[in-house]
Parts: structure tokens; sequence; C-alpha cells
């Protein structure tokens, strides 16, 4: 029989509800679909046995896992019920080291430490070295008992928690077996979970993603404003689906999307995601685009890309004629060629009023993007969020890598099953914190649950990247060692623990001295408490911080540094130049940079002879704008032609492109690792030209793998190497840069090198270390280096790498002649 009006719009009205509580949604189906459902499902039940009477939901039999489903959902509808407004707990958390036998704190530990910081402060005039922390946790440990009242009120309000970020009316009338559902629509609730195709089974989870209620909604405002500002959760389904949205609006019938992510593993893996979810090829419909690898074709209509690659299309299409919409993902993350599209983005949709500009962010200050895109609206969307037990260490950690495995370990025999995430600041503590871990499981052989490691940083290969987005097996548990990336750009589902560290990589840059220099960095608190919300995703979880509470209250920053404010911007200078933007000076910065630094910028591409005098780009400048590269990088390859090297010169840039993951030394053959690698240091060529003879041994095996296993190389990075070269390659043609090889002198190489990083020259000192030549700094040869041991009086390095010592990684012997032959203007003879 037909429904009557009324009835179906109390039965939409009720979907509607329905979906919002994040319980599932109701589909319409004819009369007739729904009775042939029912007639196959109670077949189905015949030919089951019926020893499964448990899972009877009522009057109908589930399978376990829709039984598992319901219950879950049925969890989370008691949590919303009985959801508190608490979300500040304070609880401490102790490393099993700083315990003694009687399970007290190991005060000698502890002491040491904070001697340690003791003297660090030079507050030599403190009687107490522990006063200030120590009264300070005291009145922490108050607050949380006053707030929580007996132990006993504060364990069940931490078993019920359910915090929203924002306020959205969740409650809902009953579902799971209540009065306001009837038998039918339970049955086809249930109907629709049951077997389906995959694609079907994804259609189902995006619905189910925090954004859906608000999909016509934000179709409309897009609709109504050029600029609007989004801001919602991480994992709510920002960067998937809104793009999907607007291609199913219509939107890509007037041109591509582009939606921009900071890092490239999460353009990658989000453009994946979409196209499985659209049911179509990754490369056609949809594609994604990062330096050195474009993944789109003729076809595609929703394009992911790094931000640095949307800021290179300016260069091609300087009004973005192309796209319909372009989204600028993760905004909050304020990375310097964001920072830059802002202002480009800005000035474009002023002349192209068809454009659509999105700015989304997964924090809560929208209101300074509103604000700088001349008071866009806001678009707010509530999350959901589980309570997250926040834990600290009684005593700051001495080595945190150390204290994170510990505690991986000690969660894993400890704690119920549930995935953890460890926050890594790079690929080479990943890779040791993996070996650790493997190493000290086997000892412990199968008395404990299997632990699946799933390491993802950057540079990890693209099948490996997948791993982390599969679902752990029963009974098992993973853990996941990652980068910053995990922090907002991707979500991995079902992480119950998060273990923070507190430190990241960071770019530092002295405008002073124009050095910059990787370090690794405390985080910001904004930072921790993302990483910590990661693990309230699917359910109540817990983060274990591996500072003091004291360190975050007291120690931590409130924001990061926007990446603009401490980096060298020769880079972005060089494009805003070639783009046609003179005024650097009144560019619409959200945040300027220091002027110093815009000057240093200025200077040094000036000294490369990429400017002239009046800072007009040269056509030296012209070809080095072409390349994806670093303006000294790009420089040496400019400058090969002269040297007539430009052959070499591409490969070592191609390698240099690829970090540091080139040679691997696995723990029981450093000897053999070592031994291969220092072959191709035979004669002391310096790390450049060693680098040359690994790539061009690796061709003459006519790219073999075995050969690369037979030297300790990892032949995926030599992969990548060769598609890099392969792509520098194709460029120095666009620049009409003819390839000239050179291969019995070595010097015309070195000089080349030089003509780039004549900046970085040192000269060596007494003790043995070494002095920047520019701006006096005392730095060191890094221990991997070629040279670490041979100490030449003058080198040249590729860059700084501030660890326990500031560190040059990548250095080649110089004579300090070539730097008066090659940047007369930099540097003069003293003597
Ligand atoms: P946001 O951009 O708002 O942080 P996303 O759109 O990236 O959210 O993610 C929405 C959801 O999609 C995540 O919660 C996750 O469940 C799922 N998801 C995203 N990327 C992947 C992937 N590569 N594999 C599997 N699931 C994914
Ligand atoms: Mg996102």
């Amino acid at each position: 029989s037909k429904l009557t009006r009324r009835e179906e719009e109390e039965a939409i009205r009720r979907s509607n509800a329905l979906e919002q509580d994040g319980i599932g949604s109701l589909r319409k189906v004819s009369r007739q679909e729904y009775l042939k459902k029912r007639e196959q499902k109670k077949l189905e039940e015949l030919r089951d046995d019926i020893e499964d009477e448990q899972y009877l939901f009522d009057g109908v039999k589930l399978t376990e896992a829709e039984y598992r489903e319901l219950r879950y959902k049925k969890e989370i509808y008691e949590i919303v019920k009985k959801r508190s407004e608490e979300d500040d707990d304070t609880n401490e958390y102790r490393m099993p080291e700083a315990y003694d036998e009687e399970g007290g704190v190991n005060q000698e530990k502890r002491f040491a430490v904070a001697m340690q910081r003791y003297r660090d402060q030079g507050a030599a005039d403190k009687m107490n070295p522990f006063a200030e922390q120590e009264a300070w946790e005291e009145h922490q440990i108050g607050k949380a008992t006053m707030k929580y009242g007996s132990k006993n009120k504060k364990q069940i309000s931490d078993d019920y928690q359910f915090v929203f970020e924002d306020q959205i009316d969740f409650i809902k009338a009953s579902v799971m077996g209540g009065e306001n559902i009837d038998n039918e629509e339970a049955t086809e609730l249930l109907e629709k979970s049951m077997a389906k195709s995959a694609l079907e089974k994804l259609q189902e989870d995006r619905k189910s993603l925090p954004i859906y209620p608000y999909r016509d909604q934000l179709l409309q405002a897009i609709e109504d404003h050029q600029i609007l500002v989004i801001v919602g959760e991480t994992g709510s389904g920002k960067t998937t689906q809104i793009p999907q949205y607007l291609h199913e609006a219509g939107y890509t019938k007037r041109g591509k999307i582009g939606c921009t992510q900071p890092r490239r593993v999460a353009a990658m893996s989000v453009a994946a995601r979409v196209s499985q979810e659209m049911g179509v090829k990754l490369g056609h419909e949809v594609g994604y685009s990062i330096r050195f690898e474009d993944c789109t074709s003729e076809k595609t209509v929703l394009k992911y890309m790094t931000d640095g690659m949307l800021l290179r299309e300016f260069l091609g299409e300087p009004d973005l004629e192309s796209y319909s919409v372009v989204m600028v993902d993760e905004a909050h993350e304020r990375t310097l060629s964001t920072d830059i599209l802002f202002g480009l983005v800005k000035d474009i949709a002023r002349f192209r009023p068809d454009l659509k500009l999105l700015i989304s962010s997964a924090t809560l200050d929208a209101e300074k993007f509103s604000d700088y895109f001349d008071s866009a609206p806001i678009f707010k969307f509530p999350g959901r969020r589980y309570p997250v037990e926040t834990h600290y260490t009684k005593a700051p950690e001495a080595d945190y890598l150390d204290a994170a495995i510990v505690t991986v370990l000690q969660i894993h025999v400890t704690q119920e099953l549930g995935d953890i995430l460890v926050f890594f600041t790079g690929q080479e503590e990943i890779e040791t914190a993996e070996e650790i871990i493997k190493h000290r499981i086997r000892g412990l052989g199968t008395k404990i649950a299997e632990l699946i490691i799933c390491p993802i940083y950057a540079n990890l290969p693209t099948e490996l990247q997948a791993k982390i987005f599969e679902a752990t097996p029963e009974g098992a548990r993973k853990v996941v060692l990652a980068t910053n990336i995990a922090e907002t750009s991707l979500t991995i589902d079902g992480i119950k623990y998060v273990i923070d560290p507190g430190f990241c990589k960071m770019k530092s840059y002295n405008p002073r001295t124009g050095m910059e220099s990787l370090l690794i960095a405390p985080v910001s608190k904004a930072s921790a408490n993302q990483r910590a919300g990661r693990a309230g995703r699917t359910g109540p979880g817990k983060c274990f911080r591996l500072y003091t509470a004291y360190n975050y209250y007291n120690d931590m920053e409130d924001n990061t540094i926007p990446e603009i404010q401490r980096t060298n911007l020769a880079n972005v200078v060089l494009s805003l130049k070639s783009l046609g933007i003179h005024d650097l000076i009144n560019f619409d910065f959200m945040d300027p940079p220091p002027s110093e630094a815009l000057l240093k910028a200025l200077e040094l591409l000036f000294a490369l002879s990429a400017l002239n005098k009046l800072g007009e780009l040269t056509k030296v400048g012209r070809r080095m704008a072409e390349f994806p590269l670093d303006p000294m990088l790009s420089k040496a390859i400019v400058a090969s032609d002269n040297y007539k090297c430009s052959d070499e010169m591409i490969s070592i840039a191609a390698m240099l492109s690829i970090g540091n993951s080139i040679f691997y030394r696995p723990k029981d053959k450093q000897v053999h690792a070592d031994n291969a690698r220092m072959n191709f240091h035979t004669g002391n060529v310096g790390d450049h030209i060693a680098l040359l003879k690994v790539y061009n041994s690796w061709k003459e095996t006519n790219y073999s793998t075995q050969w690369c296993y037979e030297n300790y190389i990892q032949v995926r990075s030599m992969k990548r190497a060769r598609d890099i070269r392969d792509q520098l390659e194709g460029l120095l043609e666009r620049v009409e840069i003819e390839l000239t090889s050179n291969e019995s002198d070595l010097e015309p190489i070195k000089k080349a090198i030089t003509s780039g990083f004549f900046p970085h020259s040192a000269r060596l000192q007494k003790n043995g270390s070494y002095r920047t030549v520019k701006h006096p700094q005392t730095v060191h040869i890094h221990p991997s280096s070629g040279l670490a041991q041979i100490l030449p009086r003058w080198v040249i390095y590729h860059e700084l790498v501030l660890t326990t010592k500031e560190y040059m990684r990548q250095v080649t012997e110089l004579k300090p002649e070539w730097l008066v032959e090659i940047a007369p203007h930099y540097y003069q003879l003293k003597d």
C-alpha cells in the first residue's frame, strides 16, 4: 500500500534525523522491493541453521557482523545519551623505568632530569629544583580531584563521555528496539547494511560521515558565495567529500576542481580513496599531481595536488582558467606554499567571478581566514569526537624514541585491543623504531597478541602506504608509526591510543645569516591537541604524552609559527618574480614574512644571477624558475651548461632530491653496508660525486635490482631518482640547455655545483670543526658523509641539519679560488 503524504514526510524526517545521529540512514524503497528482500531473507534464514540464536534483533536473525554493527551503534547511542561535558582530565602517567621495585617513582632518575633542567636554566639560587614543578603538579592534581570528586565518580564519568567539538543536537529518539520505530522500518534499516557490493558499501560509508547531513546546505552556501571558509573536525569528510559533492552538483561541467594538500602522501592517498568511492580508475576522472609525479589525464575533473604544484600551475595558467573550483585544503597548516596561494587566489577571484574558492581548515581560528578573504562567510559543521584521556609522564623523558617504544609495548601488553598511533619526526626515527619494536616482540613470542607495524612517511612507497588503511585482523593490534602527516592530513580509523613524544621536524631560518636548518623542535599546544584527538575518532581513547603536564602548559607555544616566518624565501621570491609580481613588500600576505628574510632572498637570487640590480628576473633566473627545485640546485643545473656537464648535474640533482633514503644499513650487516657504500667514495670524491657514481653504476647494470641488493641500496629510491632525472631532462630541453657529458674530468662538475652552492662554503678549523665562510658559524661534517674522516680544508655543503650538532649533509671538497672565480661579487680574496 502506498504511504500517505504525511507518512512519507514523517519517514523522510526520521530518516534525516537518523542520519544526523550518525546511526544510519533510511532509504526509500518501493513496497515491492521491500517484500522481495524480506522474502529473500526468510529463505536465507531457512537455509541457515538455527544455532546463532543470540544474534536476534526484534525477531530478525542477523549474521554476526550485522549483530556487531548494531551493537556498536547501540553503544554509541548509549554514550550519546549519557554524554558529559568534561573533557579536560589530566592524568599522571609514568614511564616504567621511573618506578622502583615497590612501585614508587624512581626519584634518582627524576632527580637527574630535574637537575639537568635546573642547570640548563641556570637557576642556581633556587633551593629545590623540583619546587616549581611540584607545586604546579600538586595544583593540577588538586584541580582534577576537585573537578571529578571521588575516584569512583570519576570512573563512571570516564566510561560515558561523549564530547562534541561543537554543539549539534545528536540526541535523537530511540532507534534500536525503541518505540518510535516499528519492525518493518528496522528490517529495512538492517537490509540496508546487508551484503552489498564494495562500491555500495563505500557509498554507505560516505553517508555516515559527519559532513553528509550538511551536504545540501554546503552546496547552497557555495552557490551563494564566491569565497567560503569551511571548518570541520579532522576526519569529518572535508577533503574526500566536498570535491565529490561539487562534482555531483555539476561544477565539473565548467572546469576542474582542484584541491590542494600540504603533503604529497595526503594528495596521493586521498585521490586514491576518492577514485575508489567514485568507482573510477585513479588518474582518470580523479587524479593527483605532486612534484615529479603527475597522475592525471584529459579526463581528470577532480584533481588533488600539493599546494606547491598549484603554485607552479600559475606559471603556465595565470588565471587558472581550467578550474571552476579551487579548494585550499588544510589551510590551518599554513605552509609556505599555502600562504602564497592565499595571495594569488584572492587576487584572481577578483577578476574571475565564476571561480569558486574554498578555504578549508580543521581548526577553529577560521576568523582569521575570513578576515583575510574580505570577510568571507564561515561554514562550520560539527564533528564527532569521543573523550580522550590525556596522560603525561611524571618526569621529562630524556630519550623520547625509547620512551615511545616502551610505551607501545606497555600498551600492547596491558591495554585492551585497539590500534596505536605514534608520532615521530621523520623516516629515520620511524625505521629505527620499527626495527627495535620488531626485535623486542620477537623475544615475547606468542605470549602476546599479534602486533602489526605500519610505518607512514613521505618517501614510503605507495603500495606500503595503503597498508595503514587496511582493517586490523581480529585479535591483532596495529601500530602506526607516522610523521606529522597523521596529525590532520590523513585519518586512520580505529586508532584508540596515541603516543605523542611532542616533537616534529621543523625548518628554521635565521634571516640575519641567511642560514636555514632542519631541526627537531617541540610541537605547539595546537598540534599536541590535534594529535590527541586522533585517539577519539571511532571510540573513546587515550593519549600518552611523553612530556610532563608542566612542559605542556609552560614550555609549549600555543600555535605553530607559520612556515613563511621561519624559512628561506628564495624559492617563493623566484616564483613570484616569474609570475610578474615585483612588489613583494606590498604583496597581500596573511602574515607577512620578516622583511629581513625577503631582503635576504632577493640578495641570494641576485648573487645567483637570477635577478639583476633592479630586482628584475634575468635569463638565468627565468631558466631557474622552470625547475621545481631549490634555487641553488636549479642554478647548479643552469650553470652546468657552461661546464658541459648537464648530464651529470641532473643525475646529481635527482639523487639529492631523493633525500636520505638511498643507502640502507641492516643492523646485522652494518659493516658490509658501510664497505659497499665507501666503494663509491674511492678517491675521496665527495658525496655529490659519490651519488653520481651510484646512479651511473646502476645505469650500467641496466637498472638492475640485484645490483641494488648487493650494494645495500634501496631500489625504490633509485627508481624514483630515475623518474626525477627523466623529468629534469625534459625541463633541460624546455629551457634549451643541451645534454652534455664530461666523463673524464670531475672538476667541471664540482664547479657547476659550486656555481649554485657557493653561499654554502665552509673552512676547516684547528679542532676539526668547520666555520661557514660568509656568516661565520661552527658546523660539522655529518658522520654519514664520505669525507667525515678526511676533513678537507674547504668544503661546500648541500644542507645543514641540526641534531646534536649543526651538521653539513652532502659535502664536496672545494678549491677556495673557485669561490672567487665563480662568485666574485659574493666573495673577495682577503690575502
Ligand atoms: P577531513 O578532510 O575532514 O579530515 P577526510 O575527507 O580526509 O576528512 O576523511 C573522511 C573519512 O574518509 C575518514 O574518516 C576515513 O574514514 C576515510 N578515509 C579517508 N582517506 C582514506 C583512505 N585513503 N583509505 C580509507 N579510508 C579513508
Ligand atoms: Mg582533510
